[in-house]
């Protein structure tokens, strides 16, 4: 292990999705030469999950998830960024000079600290779902649809994501039956409307899980109907559980202001926490939009902010 405690840093970022990488991009080109701590398994963020991204400005063509954040990650190297692909595995961030160690590079020491730590996703809380999962319970359609060729499966969920999965995974899937809790979904009305018109998707509306069934592998979910109470069994191969997000902030109780759902708090419209010198960008702090675009732009504002604060307290 080597550490580092007699050099301390201007700014180190912690996380590598579109908020981390273009905070990185925009702090070494202001000659900040920040320090990346990607994470160690989940570098590129949420959207190494996914395919086709279509909605990113700039490439009229659309670009694959995956690409898209290798992009990015070179054009912060360009430009002097040190990506180091470890996890920060505890920090003290409250004094001027913050500390964060990690198993390999050890403490560093840093003036300013951009968090930018995404969010990870939610469960059902139901007993089989960890047993199980691996073996035909998943949350990542785009890791794992293929092994469900000419199957019955089922998607969990009514936001953008669960019609999403559920219109991708029919690529693999002989039938997707989405499943959700109200008899309307909150994706975007195009994507609801490529979904309801998709044949292969069947809808459960007031539906909710109640049971999953399987020892080996899964086999069924008891779905309940939310307004007579009756239940049914639907035969299922596959589960995408596509229910929703939680901030990454186990690490930060006790040092950033956090919200009641756990989502750092930021002095809006900047990204300055509530300690001096740390800043927070990306859905680690947003509740609402939650695209790579909107990361991308607050990890800006927060490489600016950063930035600003690091002049006048060096
Ligand atoms: P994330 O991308 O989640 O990145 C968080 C980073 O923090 C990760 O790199 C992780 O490794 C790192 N990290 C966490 N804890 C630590 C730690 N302790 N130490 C070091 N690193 C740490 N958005 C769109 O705009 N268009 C789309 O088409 C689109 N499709 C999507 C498809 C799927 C399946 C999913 C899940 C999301 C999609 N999104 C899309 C949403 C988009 O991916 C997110 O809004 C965006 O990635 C958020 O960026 P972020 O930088 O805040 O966080």
């Amino acid at each position: 292990m080597t550490t580092q405690t007699e050099q301390i840093h201007d700014l180190v970022i912690v996380g590598s999705g579109p908020a981390g990488y273009t905070a990185a991009v925009y702090a070494a080109r202001a000659r900040l030469a920040p320090i990346v701590f990607a994470g160690s398994v989940t570098a590129g963020g949420a959207l190494m999950n996914t395919t086709e991204v279509e909605n990113f400005p700039g490439f009229p063509e659309g670009i694959q998830g995956p690409d898209l954040m290798e992009n990015m990650a070179a054009q912060a190297e360009k430009f002097g960024a040190d990506i180091r692909f470890e996890d920060v595995e505890s920090l003290d961030l409250t004094s001027d000079i913050k500390t964060l160690t990690t198993s390999e590079s050890g403490t560093i020491k840093a003036r300013a600290v951009i968090l930018t730590t995404g969010s990870a996703y939610r469960e059902l809380g139901l007993p089989e779902e960890k047993t199980l999962s691996g073996r035909g319970v998943s949350w990542c359609a785009t890791c794992d649809g293929f092994f469900f060729r000419d199957q019955e499966i089922a998607v969990v969920g009514g936001g953008d994501s669960a019609v999403e999965e559920a219109t991708f995974l029919t690529r693999f899937a002989s039938k997707v039956t989405l499943i959700h809790r109200r008899d309307e979904l909150r994706a975007s009305q195009i994507m609801t409307e490529r979904a309801l018109a998709d044949p292969k998707i069947e809808m459960a509306w007031n539906s909710e899980i109640i049971a999953i069934h399987g020892t080996e592998k899964l086999t069924g979910l008891t779905l309940r109907d939310t307004t007579t109470g009756a239940t049914r069994h639907l035969a299922v191969t596959g589960l995408f559980e596509a229910i929703g997000h939680l901030p990454r902030t186990e690490l930060l109780h006790g040092q950033v202001d956090l919200d009641e759902e756990g989502y750092i708090t930021v002095a809006h419209p900047t990204t300055q926490t509530n300690l001096p010198g740390v800043f927070a960008a990306g859905d680690v702090v947003d509740h609402t939009y939650r695209q790579a675009i909107t990361a991308a732009g607050t990890g800006c504002s927060a490489a600016l902010d950063a930035e600003r604060y690091l002049a006048t307290h060096h």
